[in-house]
């Protein structure tokens, strides 16, 4: 074993160790984090804020070197939470290392990334990277509010900003090079009814408010899946994957709910506007009486895939063609940053799964990759 996968083994399994689930603080590893930066040289920016649950979260962007422009690393410390976590030599915030791989909540999404990001920087000469930045993220697993606050709030994500610094998201993509990502949009539609013990006959049953609307929408939904206007190519699959779940309260067989609730999801993409088929999706709100509301969303993101840095980083990892990918990053929030890219060690097969792990050849090359970026002279 190299001096190198020792370090970044280590390193991950240390950073694993601090659970940092989206709903938890994420402080503690965050100290850890900006400890590790400062040993190495990097100036910290510290972010920290209160979030809606009043818990601490912390965003930090490190800066080394002096000069403009630049490499930028980006990540995030919160992880998806571990309750159904099924290894059974191993807890999922006690890393363990077993046959060639690292098991753990966050070894791959994204805590090995970070760390081989890390060791990366350990090794690379201060004055052959100038300058370089690292941008650590809280609560992306959640609607990105810490990518947010750098967005609005950090000095030196400003300074990357003006200086058309080259972004590196290190989200698990195998280290493929990727151009390209889907966003979000959420919507519900609701109808009340009042609730009652079934055996009387007090009540009204919100599911028959629903249900009659129901047809029109899936239609709808239907629609989507093969209307030209709905999809881009660039993707697979292309269309907006439009998920539908419903929800009850009271959720009691002997009780008459008050409220029934469709619960939608639309993986948007560049160039495809959702906007006619929400007015759609209101007008049967209109006909049948039920209330439509929009939840938050997330934009989606892509750069050309024949941009320069794009061709430079696919130089780097010795492939031929960028991709795309179907799920959403801070990039979709960070997008002032114009020459960015996701590249990074892991397989989003294995991220958020109840036995996650990264193998030890994702995170050897991907300190050898980020060690050739963080030297690299970037073309915009
Ligand atoms: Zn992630």
């Amino acid at each position: 074993m190299t001096t190198a996968l020792k370090l970044v083994i280590d390193l991950t399994q240390k950073l694993v160790r601090f659970p940092s689930v989206s709903h938890q603080s994420n402080e503690a590893v965050s100290q850890c984090v900006a400890d590790e930066l400062a040993r190495i040289g990097f100036d910290v920016e510290w972010l920290s804020y209160l979030d809606e649950q009043g818990v601490r979260k912390v965003s930090l962007i490190g800066k080394r070197g002096n000069g403009a422009g630049g490499v930028a690393y980006l990540a995030h410390t919160d992880v998806v939470p571990a309750e159904d976590w099924s290894v059974d030599f191993c807890g999922a915030f006690e890393p363990v290392e077993k046959d060639g791989r690292l098991y753990g909540r966050g070894t791959c999404d994204m805590k090995g990334s970070l760390a081989s990001a890390l060791i990366a920087a350990s090794l690379v000469p201060p004055e052959k990277s100038n300058p370089l930045y690292f941008v650590v993220t809280s609560d992306e697993e959640v609607g990105m509010l810490g990518a947010k606050k750098v967005n609005g709030k950090s000095r030196y994500f400003q300074e990357m900003v003006e200086n058309n610094t080259v972004g590196i998201v290190g989200e698990p993509t195998q280290l493929s090079v990727v151009h390209a990502h889907k966003g979000g949009q959420r919507f519900h539609v609701s109808a009340k009814g009042v609730s009652a013990h079934t055996s009387t006959t007090e009540g009204r049953n919100a599911n028959y408010s629903l249900i009659p609307a129901l047809p029109a929408i899936l239609s709808l939904r239907n629609d989507s899946e093969t209307n030209p206007a709905y999809q881009n190519q660039m993707f697979d699959p292309p269309t907006l994957s439009w998920n539908m779940t419903i929800t009850n309260e009271p959720d009691a067989v002997n009780v008459t709910p008050s409220l029934a609730r469709l619960n939608s999801f639309l993986r948007t993409m560049p160039n495809v506007d959702v906007e006619p088929l929400l007015s759609q999706v209101e007008a049967v709100c209109r006909t049948y009486g039920l209330e439509f509301y929009r939840k938050e969303s997330v934009d989606p993101w892509s750069v050309a895939p024949n941009a320069p840095w794009i061709q430079s980083m696919l130089r780097i990892v010795g492939q031929a063609r960028s991709q795309s990918v179907c799920y959403a990053t801070d990039a979709a929030v960070l997008q002032r940053l114009e020459s960015i890219m996701i590249c990074g060690p892991g397989d989003i097969q294995q991220a958020h799964r109840s036995d996650e792990w990264i193998s030890l050849e994702q995170l050897s090359r991907g300190v050898e990759v980020y060690q050739k970026a963080f030297t690299h002279s970037f073309d915009r």
